[in-house]
């Protein structure tokens, strides 16, 4: 569901992605890890979720 704002999700998240087993941290682009291209280096899982703890204060 990127469809709906793909600037906004570029901003926020920035292509960083975690592993949803060993929670190590990747970069990659959305499409990648919907398409499950992507193979975390640590566990070798393709289950990824996007960065979004980053504090929206300003
Ligand atoms: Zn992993």
């Amino acid at each position: 569901m990127a469809r709906k704002f793909p600037a906004a999700e570029n901003r926020t998240v920035k292509g960083i992605f975690v592993c949803k087993r060993c929670k190590s941290k990747q970069r990659t682009s959305a499409t990648k890890v919907v398409l499950r291209a992507v193979k975390c280096r640590g566990c070798g899982s393709r289950e990824f979720r996007a960065l979004r703890k980053i504090k929206t204060a300003k």
